[in-house]
């Protein structure tokens, strides 16, 4: 297996992944891709059509057979897993160095954050093959009932390209350790570290033909992979606008669950009495990292009017303080933005939000640097109904609104649409739990903002936000269907 990439000669190589082995590429539609560092084009992403879809999963169906993955003691799976999250820690130099060249991940936060935790993620999931049963439930006397739980088959799979490797270990994870295959679509933007994983679960002993990897976009491979009749169920993150197209479709071709993680527009909300400078901090690293990108992104800071002047000064502190760069350099901090497209979106969204009233303390423009930065943004004076207030940005740019009373900070909190997570902070406790069951979000910090390792803990929004959850103990079980069987005595 090559692991190797040099930034210098844009060498990116692109194949699928169907029985543990690598296939040629096929035709690329025009999907040219450019690094978000520093613009370059590097090459044109293949897009797998339905056949190669099919080639994909009739092999996921010829592992799950030969393999007898679904049902050799559960042990020998959670191994193999453990081998292949060892895999990943003595790989992620490797690993980092191929994912920092053409996403946006800086590569010190890809060897500490992503890849670290990923291979975490992966020994926590691993752990419940062996020790999440079917379940003896009570009923009369003179019979017997239990729930007995069962893999799905063959899981879809359809990941975004804001982080890559931990959206890939999110799926692949628990669809595994529950006994699945997988037919994986990662995003076209940045599917180079998904087919790295993939191999290097083969090298760990994981059956080839579990993990299929297709290349492609949504309208073409997507939708061939979420309308497939043999794949039981579809696991996706992505955008709202694609969960909703991929419910159409899986309304279209037939009935199959599926997990949806999709877009947020979530608050950070600071009362009067909270630590403003671990507020202002906290606050800055909920919208800055990854510069936005993020599902979770704390994009609408709301904070009580008596301290509102203090605390964004801090956090304009703060936001100077970043260290934009080539993701590929161990002292970058601050992640450069996806493609030009979306660069430029950021940028309208901006500008059309000032000139309905909005005032720019910090930031507000497109870098003066190769690739495609956008500088750290705070507007002030936001009126709800402002883009940058309602619409999904995904970049670096925070709106500030204030308000007097508990009441009112709840009401600006609530988004109409979006449910994904919410922070809050204050010293007072009574205040933090009330809040906390009013807030309507399936991720709520409090006194901090974003993940740590806490992987029992499930994620997933509420409204559009999404359906269902990754990561946690739900995420398993959502990879296993459950058959509940009464015997008469
Ligand atoms: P996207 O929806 O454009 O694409 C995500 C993936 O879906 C890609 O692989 C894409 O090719 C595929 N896709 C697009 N249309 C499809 C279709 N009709 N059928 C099947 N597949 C389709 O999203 P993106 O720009 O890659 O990622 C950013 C979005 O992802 C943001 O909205 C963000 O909030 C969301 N996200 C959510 C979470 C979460 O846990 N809730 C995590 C990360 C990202």
């Amino acid at each position: 297996m090559t692991l190797s990439f040099d930034p210098e000669t844009l060498a990116y190589p692109f194949y699928h992944i169907i029985d543990g082995e690598r296939v040629a590429a096929g035709t690329s539609e025009g999907l040219i891709m450019h690094r978000p560092s520093d613009g370059r084009a590097y090459g044109e992403c293949p897009v797998a059509d339905a056949d190669l879809v099919d080639r994909a999963v009739q092999s996921a169906k010829r592992a799950l057979k030969t393999s007898g993955w679904s049902d050799v003691r559960p042990r020998e799976r959670v191994k193999a897993m453990q081998r292949w999250a060892d895999l990943l820690e003595q790989e992620a130099v490797t690993l980092a160095r191929l994912e920092a060249a053409s996403s946006t991940r800086p590569i010190a936060h890809l060897i500490e954050g992503d890849i670290a935790v990923t291979a975490e993620q992966i020994r926590f999931f691993a752990e419940f093959a062996d020790k999440e049963g079917s379940d003896v439930v009570p009923t009369s006397g003179s019979a017997f009932g239990m729930t007995l739980t069962e893999p799905y088959g063959i899981i879809g799979a359809i990941t975004p390209w804001n982080f890559p490797i931990s959206m890939a270990g999110w799926k692949l994870g628990p669809a595994l350790a529950a006994g699945n295959a997988v037919v994986l679509k990662p995003s076209e933007m940045t599917p180079f570290s998904t087919l790295a994983m993939a191999e290097l679960a083969v090298r760990a002993g994981i059956p080839a033909g579990l993990i299929n990897i297709v290349l492609g976009d949504g309208p073409t491979t997507g939708n061939a992979i979420t309308g497939h009749p043999d794949i039981s169920k579809v696991s996706f993150t992505g955008s709202t606008m694609a969960g909703a197209a991929i419910m159409q479709n899986i309304a279209r071709t037939g009935v199959k669950p599926m997990t949806l993680e999709l877009g947020g527009k979530s608050p950070q909300v600071v009362f009067a009495d909270a630590d403003l400078d671990l507020a202002a901090s906290a606050v800055t690293r909920g919208i800055l990292a990854n510069a936005g990108q993020a599902c979770v992104a704390g994009s609408r800071l709301i904070v009580s009017e008596e301290i509102a002047e203090p605390l964004s000064r801090a956090i304009a502190r703060h936001m100077a303080d970043i260290r934009p760069g080539v993701t590929w350099d161990e002292q970058t901090q601050y992640s450069p933005i996806i493609s030009r497209r979306q660069l430029e979106r950021i940028d309208t969204i901006v500008r059309r939000s000032v000139q309905e009233g909005a005032e720019c303390v910090v930031g507000g423009r497109i870098m003066e640097r190769s690739g495609y930065f956008y500088e750290p943004t705070l507007l002030l004076g936001v009126e709800p109904s402002s883009p940058a207030v309602t619409e999904e940005i995904f970049g670096p740019v925070l709106t500030m609104q204030t308000f007097r009373t508990e009441e009112e900070a709840l009401a600006l909190a609530d988004h109409p649409t979006y449910g994904l997570a919410a922070g809050l902070f204050t010293r007072d406790l009574s205040r933090a739990l009330r809040v906390t069951r009013a807030l309507q979000a399936g991720t709520i910090w409090v006194n901090r903002y974003g993940r740590s390792r806490d992987h029992i803990l499930p994620t997933g929004g509420y409204k559009r936000s999404g359906i269902g959850k990754d990561l946690g103990r739900e995420a398993y079980l959502a990879n296993r269907k459950s058959k509940s069987v009464l015997i008469d005595l």
